[in-house]
């Protein structure tokens, strides 16, 4: 096996802050799934592989994730001029009245200042819409994120798989307004989910330049090829509070195809001398829209195998991409 590169940062979309290239996230792990032990071994464990971005949000574990990711910080002493850290605001927390989900002006406020608390930070790098909310007008969200930003308590702030029309929307009403738009989406992205990403926002990298933070890069685990000989033990799918998810994918009618498709990548991983983990990571990283890729993980050993990715990037030749493409796109969301 190849030993891992160094990390790579990358501007986020046209905006002048570095993001490491692999950034690690709290879906599903923190405050649910781990051990909070082992989630503090998995911040140590990026934090000193390089990665500068960690991805949370009000909804994970009903801010349990966000308590844990906080106290991990708090205790880390890391400089806070060295790392990144999100929130996502929309699902709500620990309740779900009316006016504690969603993104009206009161519950964007109140939703950071929440997630501030638990995290235990001044300020939020990037603050997440985390779906679109057709019941606010999205001049009232991308204002009350203006306010939030003259406010010093984010920074920068982006969308969760809204659509194209509905950013555009966004940067309309920010130009007309003259108030800070959106810098960032967050898309799922990986082998088997490349439309969004490749085609539907394809008209934004360029002008005015938006960046993409992409989630669930592995499909949840599908393409470790972990899932090929049935749902191992303590996996994310033999999950208990994950059963919908397991009864979403492997319900599929694409899901023999795509077990298929894993074996047929395995051949090409080992051609790479790397593993299959590392050959989905380098391949999201190959794409140069991608700012970052979201790792999660629920034992240190995986996150030091996924970082082996960057040590795949050159090796990653057109002609192995066609090949990967070929297994891939017709599967792909
Ligand atoms: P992945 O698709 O990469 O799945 C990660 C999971 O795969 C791990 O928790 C682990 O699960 C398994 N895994 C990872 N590496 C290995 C390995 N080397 N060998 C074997 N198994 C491995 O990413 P996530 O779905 O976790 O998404 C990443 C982040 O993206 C989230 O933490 C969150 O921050 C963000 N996200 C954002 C969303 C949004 O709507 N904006 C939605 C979802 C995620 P296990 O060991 O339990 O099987």
């Amino acid at each position: 096996m190849v030993p891992p590169m160094s990390m790579l940062y990358r501007r986020l979309g046209s905006s002048g802050l570095k993001i490491s290239a692999l950034s690690f996230g709290a879906w599903v792990t923190f405050g649910k799934q781990i051990k909070d032990t082992v989630a503090t071994k998995l911040m140590h464990t990026a934090y000193d592989a390089g990665v500068n971005f960690f991805d949370n949000a009000e909804t994970y574990a009903d801010g349990a994730a966000e308590r844990v990711m906080g106290a991990i910080l708090k205790k880390s002493r890391w400089p806070r001029d060295t790392f990144l850290v999100s929130s996502k605001v929309f699902f709500g927390a620990e309740r779900e009245g009316p006016n504690q989900t969603g993104l009206s002006r009161k519950h964007v406020l109140e939703a950071c200042d929440a997630a501030l608390l638990r995290l235990k930070v001044d300020y939020l790098d990037l603050y997440y819409c985390h779906r679109p909310d057709p019941d606010t007008p999205i001049e009232e969200t991308a204002r009350a994120m203006h306010d939030l930003i003259t406010q010093g308590k984010v920074l920068y702030w982006g969308t969760s798989e809204w659509s194209a029309a509905e950013i555009t929307t966004a940067f309309d009403v920010c130009t007309r307004l003259n108030l800070h738009r959106p810098v960032v989406e967050q898309p799922q992205y990986n082998l088997f989910h490349r439309t969004r990403v490749e085609k539907e926002y394809a008209p934004f990298y360029r002008s005015p330049g938006l960046g993409t933070t992409v989630w669930s890069p592995l499909a949840s685990g599908l393409l470790t090829g972990k899932y090929l000989g049935g749902v191992p033990t303590g996996s994310r799918l033999d999950t208990p509070s994950m059963a919908w998810l397991r009864d979403r994918l492997t319900s599929d009618a694409s899901y023999p195809a795509k077990m298929l498709a894993v074996q047929k990548l395995a051949p090409i991983a080992v051609e790479l001398d790397t593993s299959l983990p590392c050959l989905a990571l380098a391949w999201c990283l190959k794409n140069p829209h991608v700012s970052s890729v979201i790792l999660g993980a629920s034992h240190p050993e995986q996150l030091r195998e996924n970082f082996g990715a960057l040590a795949v990037l050159d090796r990653l030749t057109p002609s192995l991409m066609s090949r990967i493409d070929a297994i891939s796109r017709p599967l792909a969301e």
